[in-house]
């Protein structure tokens, strides 16, 4: 090591880094560039935090948060010991790499999808193995399977981002990892058209072999919150308890998430409202001459056959409207396109605009 080297651990050096969306610090902006909900969370979060804040700020919170996997476990029809509450879904993700993966080991997921899995592997010094989806979006089970000897964590979103599909469960049950984990990252689950609770789990072929993470961030309104959860069978999340902080999550965003949680209509009513629009989103851009693949989430992934993914970005952003450009470029041949989250009517109206004024 040279005197001027800084020093890192090799993987640390050798890392990208991940890079979050654009959060434009004024207002007047239309942001739809990181799936937020564009709606305020159950009013019966805030009354929660003010009493959380108005308690007992000086003591720790609660390790396990038990309280919250009471809810939480309530919500599903399992056990409190079946829930892991983090630091946001994306600490989940970080606990999960800990616990099961160590340096040199394999992990694989599904490309393109999130990113991030492929960083925190990278800090982990695990190798990484892209599974391509087809060019349907879908999974190549059979060719999966394949790639999966080995494999520690399977880490598959569903729905998939940015694609917005849905896999279906008989795909997900056949590509569960011989001795390793399939993690199913269900950030955007609660806007599928027809929810579940989490039966996949009880599925034989997933027994003790399958965590599922979950997110107060887009149903639940709560991004700036930082409250997601791991759901698995208690000998999984046991092991995991091993390796989390002590205090992962803080009194006012356990008591927070707690509340919204307990107010799942109010969730509920939104992703109903957010669906009406995602279709109306999916109408318009059909209309001005783009492909948009069908959508369970709170977003959709449009392309033009034209290519001019990027200038439309641009042009967007001159108009203060924010959509995320992606590219991603594997040994697969190269995708890029527009992912649009879906805000309200009028968020909507004025993306419909914007891309009018520049010709679609
Ligand atoms: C948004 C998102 C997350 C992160 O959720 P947080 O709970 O806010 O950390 C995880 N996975 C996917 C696929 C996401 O899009």
């Amino acid at each position: 090591m040279s005197r001027n080297e800084l020093p890192f651990r090799p993987d640390v050096a050798r890392l990208a880094g991940y890079v979050p969306g654009e959060q434009p610090r004024e207002s007047g902006w239309v942001k739809l560039n990181t799936n937020e909900n564009p709606y305020p969370p159950s009013p019966g979060v805030v009354a929660a935090l003010k009493q959380a804040a108005e308690g007992r700020l000086n003591l720790y919170p609660d390790p396990l948060g038990v309280e919250f996997c009471r809810v939480a476990g309530e919500a599903l029809g399992v056990d409190p010991e079946w829930i892991l509450p983090g630091n946001g879904s994306d600490e989940i993700l970080t606990i999960l790499m800990r616990t099961f993966v160590d340096a040199g080991q394999r992990i694989a997921y599904p490309y393109p999808s999130y990113v991030l899995y492929e960083t925190l592997a990278e800090i982990q010094g695990a190798v990484v193995d892209r599974i391509p989806l087809t060019d349907d979006w879908s999974w190549p089970v059979d060719d999966a399977r394949q790639r999966l000897q080995g494999c520690r964590l399977l880490l598959v979103p569903n729905p998939n981002s940015p694609s917005g599909n849905r896999f279906p469960d008989e795909d997900l049950k056949a590509i569960v990892p011989d001795g390793g984990v399939l993690v199913l990252d269900e950030a955007y689950g609660d806007f599928v058209d027809v929810p579940h609770r989490g039966e996949l789990l009880h599925a034989a072929e997933c027994q003790r072999r399958m965590v599922l993470t979950r997110t107060l961030s887009k149903s639940y309104s709560l991004a700036g919150l930082r409250l997601g959860y791991g759901v698995a069978h208690p000998d999984l999340v046991a092991g995991m308890r091993k390796v989390k902080d002590s205090y992962n999550c803080d009194t006012l965003s356990l008591a927070a998430a707690t509340a919204a949680l307990g107010d799942a209509d109010w969730m509920i009513e939104n992703t109903r409202k957010i669906r009406a629009t995602r279709q109306r989103l999916v109408d318009g851009l059909v209309d001005r001459g783009f492909d948009v693949v069908p959508s369970q989430a709170n977003f959709v992934w449009a392309t033009h056959p034209d290519g001019e993914h990027d200038r439309r970005f641009e042009l967007l952003k001159q108009q203060r409207v924010l959509v995320r450009f992606m590219v991603f470029a594997a040994e697969e041949p190269r995708r890029d396109g527009l992912r649009i989250t879906v805000g309200t009517d009028d968020q909507i109206d004025r993306l419909f605009e914007a891309l009018d004024g520049i010709g679609s």
